[in-house]
């Protein structure tokens, strides 16, 4: 337990997913006290520094009750129009009560593409960095009033795994009415046993979390575990608690219980793994002297030092950085598209504006998004990330 509660403290920022039911009542609407108290909690987190996202649902159990929709079942376009009336008091909720600590809130609502294509991953994933920088809390949703089943996540666990990946992440907490992973469902198996920290998400641990939603949530056990599966392998750890108590994460760090999912590797290097792991970059970017010397001091790749570009690479795709040798140094994601970028290289940072007509990234490739490929530097980034991974 002590080294469980080491690593929260040392958390730099956490994603906390909150369930319908932990905020909503059906009959009365929005169970304020509690929310007051979750914010109370995300006050002190903040005040330690560490950076704090929250996936909240609930926009379509609010809804329902501001219309006073009749239980059962509700069609496509009657979640849709709960979702729009929910939402807006559901964040208005939020802004309201993170208010009394002086914190800011900025909604976000997030469809499927926006996680999956990695040109809107970016742009999100842009948006959320700005916010957490300016000291402000996201608070995110599903857009539930233009998904649809085809296009839609459908539940906020795996919603908040993306999240948490997006934003680098290095903890997830999962609130709902579920206190942790038990070995079979324990309102059904009298043997069944709590398990409190899981290494990995083996075949095993899959089993033990069956198919089944609890009535409550679109996600049960399965979701959770589908979502410790996106968290982990990209290097965030995973906490599955109960928020039926007042104050939850307070209580986590004072001991109650919950199963922690350990993480596979540093969010870091797992987000860089995947860009090295590029098989088919979609471009090259050639580089002058100067700009590999600042890429290997691990710079982010400017448009004044890049000689050339070539592909046909949009912004977000991955592309190969060519050093003055002719080969392969690094590998990033485009901040810009190939048109673009050939008409800003060799180019200061201050007159993209007037080139372009837009005020753009003033990175070609941002560091975040860049990893050296070439032999000894990568085992040297490696080592790099292994040390930030250790100083989080
Ligand atoms: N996005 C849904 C809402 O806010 C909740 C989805 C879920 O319960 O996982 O109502």
């Amino acid at each position: 337990m002590t080294t469980r509660l080491r690593s929260l403290s040392r958390v730099k920022r956490v994603v906390i997913k909150i369930g319908s039911a932990l905020l909503v009542d059906r009959g009365s609407g929005i169970k304020a006290d509690w929310l007051d108290a979750i914010s109370d909690d995300i006050a002190a987190l903040k005040a330690r520094g560490t950076d704090v996202l929250v996936v909240s649902s609930g926009a379509i159990a609010l809804g329902r009750t501001v219309l006073d929709m009749p239980k059962g079942a509700l069609k496509l376009e009657e979640s849709q129009a709960c979702a729009a009336v929910g939402q807006i008091a559901l964040a208005r909720h939020w802004a309201e009560s993170l208010s009394r600590h002086q914190i800011v809130a900025g909604q976000i609502l997030l469809t499927l593409g926006d996680t999956e294509e990695r040109r809107r991953y970016l742009n999100a994933r842009a948006t959320l960095n700005q916010l957490l920088k300016i000291g402000a809390v996201p608070i995110i949703n599903e857009n539930d009033t233009v998904a649809t089943t085809e296009i839609r996540y459908g539940d906020n666990d795996r919603l908040a795994a993306r999240v948490a990946t997006m934003a680098g992440a290095d903890l997830l907490v999962l609130l709902s009415d579920i206190d942790g992973l038990y070995t079979a469902p324990p309102h059904l198996d009298p043997d069944a046993r709590f398990l409190d920290t899981i290494e990995e998400i083996t075949p095993e641990i899959e089993a033990m979390a069956g198919g089944a939603a609890s009535e409550l949530s679109r996600g049960g056990m399965r979701t959770k575990i589908d979502a410790g599966k996106i968290a982990t392998g990209a290097g965030c750890a995973m906490i599955i608690a109960s928020g039926k108590t007042m104050n939850p994460l307070a209580s986590i760090e004072t001991g109650a219980r919950h199963s922690w999912f350990a993480a596979s590797k540093s969010p870091v290097t797992a987000r860089k793994t995947w860009i090295a792991g590029q098989l088919q970059p979609a471009g090259t970017i050639e580089v002058d002297a100067g700009a590999e010397g600042a890429l290997k001091s691990g710079k982010s790749l400017l448009p004044a030092g890049v000689k050339s570009v070539s592909g046909a690479f949009h912004r977000g795709d991955t592309v190969s950085i060519v050093g003055t040798n002719g080969r392969e140094i690094a590998r990033g994601l485009a901040g810009y598209d190939v048109e673009e970028a050939r008409r800003i290289c060799g180019r200061k940072s201050k007159e993209i504006e007037e080139i372009l007509g837009y005020a753009g990234r003033a990175a070609m490739i941002h560091r975040d998004d860049l990893v050296m490929t070439e032999l000894g530097q990568r085992d040297a980034a490696a080592a790099d990330d292994r040390k930030d991974a250790a100083h989080a």
